[in-house]
């Protein structure tokens, strides 16, 4: 089976690891600052502060922005849940914003259309490493005075307006998980361009111990005060120096994909039934983190799923992303309702993402564009040809 996303590991990071197996810190030593440092720099932002998963960063970044009970916070349904669970963490109201006609990225109008007076943020999501309008993004959230978190696990090198994603809004979120970009195993990081939220982030990762009298402890005191409530999001060195790694092969992971998806583009433009993600035009850049196709699911006499299961039997590690959020039973008992998003409920309907990584293969690529192929109506039903 050809995944649909998988890690690359080589030789350099299985080194980088044991290394740090061998030194004198496992967590909270120098790699943590290293992996920092290298990642604000790559996305070109003043401040990193890694924790522990993706989700921790859109917890801590929820958090150390004030946002809390009787806020809403306006997230897109068509992402992964972690976007509104953290939510959920401090006390907040995720608002389900529906995907705009035809695309996987929020509707704005949508947006505007829901936000109410508790309004307080709005949490974008690059989808598949789709960059959103920024620009409209930062409009509406002047004009109602909203926090932006840029959600961008799925934007890791994406760029917007020739500028890499990671510095354009209050915060912006990433992931390390092994689907994803570059990995940790498990983790994320929040970056800002603001030192004192940077901090705040540092302190929500530790306990909510101030981390001035953290780092006065190295000088041979002991004293150390929790300010605020916190949480041990901590990612370790070892999992820094994975990361240190992987973020050095960063733009050769991300070449790799597009050159996939342009081949995937190439061999399907002529498919009447479906229809292919948007290629980024304007100085924007797309990361291709996922290759979601939309099926024409009538002219193929198909449904997603019959496509789904026909593809998986044939070796082609199909996925779902995603099921809007709002149709989960947890959120239903919350009070979403099936048409609250009606343009992502019908995309979600057609969706399949298509294997994508670095460490695909020419041929692996091959495969999957045959077995797509064979899906043509024509092609299926071989006794009805001309
Ligand atoms: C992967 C992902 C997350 C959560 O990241 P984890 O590291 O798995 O916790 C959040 N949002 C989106 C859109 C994601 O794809």
């Amino acid at each position: 089976m050809i995944p649909y996303g998988r890690q690359s590991i080589d030789q350099d990071d299985i080194q980088a690891v044991t290394e740090t197996l061998q030194s004198a810190y496992l967590t909270t030593g120098p790699k943590v600052k290293e992996f920092e440092q290298a990642l604000a720099s790559y996305v070109g932002a003043q401040h990193a502060v890694v924790v522990s998963s993706g989700t921790a960063a859109l917890h801590a970044a929820y958090a150390v922005l004030g946002l809390g009970p009787g806020d809403e916070i306006l997230v897109p349904t068509m992402s992964f849940l972690a976007t509104a669970n953290a939510a959920l963490y401090v006390g907040a109201k995720p608002v389900f914003v529906d995907s705009l006609p035809n695309g996987f990225v929020l509707d704005l109008k949508d947006a505007r259309r829901k936000i109410t007076p508790r309004t307080k943020a709005i949490a974008p999501v690059h989808f598949a490493g789709e960059p959103v309008d920024l620009d409209a993004v930062h409009a509406l959230a002047k004009e109602f005075h909203l926090k932006v978190i840029e959600d961008a696990a799925h934007a890791l090198g994406a760029e917007y307006h020739h500028k890499r994603i990671g510095s354009l809004s209050d915060m912006t979120i990433f992931s390390f998980h092994p689907v994803k970009h570059v990995t940790t195993a498990e983790g994320g990081a929040i970056t800002t361009q603001d030192a004192v939220l940077a901090r705040r982030l540092q302190q929500f990762r530790h306990h909510g111990i101030d981390v001035g009298v953290n780092e006065r402890d190295a000088k041979q005191q002991w004293r150390y005060d929790m300010s605020d409530l916190g949480y041990n999001y901590r990612l370790s060195d070892i999992q820094c120096a994975l990361g240190l790694s992987q973020l050095k092969k960063a733009d050769r992971f991300l070449a790799r994909r597009s050159e996939i998806t342009n081949t995937y583009q190439k061999a399907f433009s002529s498919l009447s039934y479906l229809r292919l993600p948007n290629v980024m035009t304007d100085g924007n850049r797309h990361a291709w983190h996922l290759y979601p196709i939309q099926l024409d699911t009538k002219a193929l006499g198909l449904s997603r799923d019959d496509v789904f299961v026909r593809l998986r039997s044939r070796g082609i590690g199909v996925q779902v992303h995603y099921r809007p959020i709002h149709l989960n039973s947890y959120y239903s008992r919350l009070g979403s309702k099936k048409g609250d998003c009606p343009q992502a409920e019908t995309l979600f309907e057609n969706i399949l993402s298509l294997p994508l990584f670095p460490a695909m293969t020419d041929e692996m690529v091959q495969r999957v564009i045959s077995e797509v192929k064979q899906l043509a109506p024509m092609a299926s039903t071989p006794g009805k040809t001309a």
